[in-house]
């Protein structure tokens, strides 16, 4: 991929896990290590740029990691934003009435697989298989999809599978949706980076003009696919942002050296 040189301003969507941290037994273990703390705040510090972590966790653990950092926040797939201020606004009026018909049955499959646990979220139940036997996890988490599906034909929720998790969240609230509420000013540069098909309707929400990366080979409708070159795909994305910044730490020196 090439950087345009010189950028004016640039606008920076990223995923998190699977993009920034590659996937962790324990997804509480995921936490920003230094040198991607450190990254994403030089990054950060830089006014041209705008960084906007787009999640599908809850707004708590990415306060909790993310707070101190001048960066804008997109909470569980969409349901939250957090831009330039130290609060969070919900996207639309939602309701989470459906969780008491769904839990049982999330709590259900937990009893039948080992090693899952269920996370809840404000506006979502997530089903998470990591930690079980491969094979009975993709298996129950086939069923519990089908399963899930027919019980909410009616429902306005959605049933989304992501990597080893089963999520069942509101309906019309998408990574896409909340990404374009950041979209009203224009950008010279605009890359949007992430790893599973929720960041598909980010991909798809950008302007043509956008550098929009899938971490991974599978199919996607991103510009670019992010190859494994070195231990594994995070590093390679990690690499990408340092390019980002040393870039803008040059133009800025140049800035600086013209003034004199
Ligand atoms: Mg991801």
């Amino acid at each position: 991929m090439r950087i345009i040189r010189r950028p004016r301003k640039r606008i920076l969507f990223l995923d998190y896990d699977g993009t920034l941290v590659p996937f962790k037994q324990n997804p509480k273990q995921a936490r920003p290590d230094k040198e991607l703390y450190g990254l994403l705040e030089d990054l950060s510090s830089d006014p041209k740029n705008k960084i906007v972590i787009i999640s599908g966790r809850d707004r708590d653990t990415l306060d909790d990691w993310f707070g101190k950092l001048s960066i804008d926040l997109i909470a569980e797939h969409g349901v939250w934003l957090r831009e330039g201020r130290p609060y969070w606004s919900m996207i639309d009026y939602l309701t989470d009435e459906w969780k008491a018909e769904i839990s049982p049955i999330l709590e259900m499959f937990v009893a039948r697989t080992p090693g899952s646990f269920i996370e809840t979220k404000g506006y979502s139940l997530v089903w998470h298989y990591r930690k079980s036997d491969p094979a009975l996890g993709e298996l129950r988490s086939r069923e519990l999809v089908s399963h899930l599906q027919f019980i909410t034909t009616n429902m306005n929720v959605k049933v989304l599978e992501g990597n080893k998790v089963v999520e069942v969240k509101n309906a019309g609230i998408n990574k896409g949706k909340a990404a374009s509420r950041w979209l009203n000013e224009s950008f010279n540069f605009i890359l949007a980076a992430g790893d599973d098909w929720t960041d598909e309707d980010t991909f798809n929400a950008m302007p043509d003009s956008a550098y929009t990366l899938k971490i991974g080979n599978t199919p996607t409708s991103a510009r670019y696919n992010l190859h494994e070159c070195g231990p594994d795909y995070c590093t390679e994305m990690r690499n990408l942002l340092i390019t980002l910044a040393q870039e803008g730490h040059q133009i800025r020196r140049k800035v600086v050296s013209n003034k004199l």
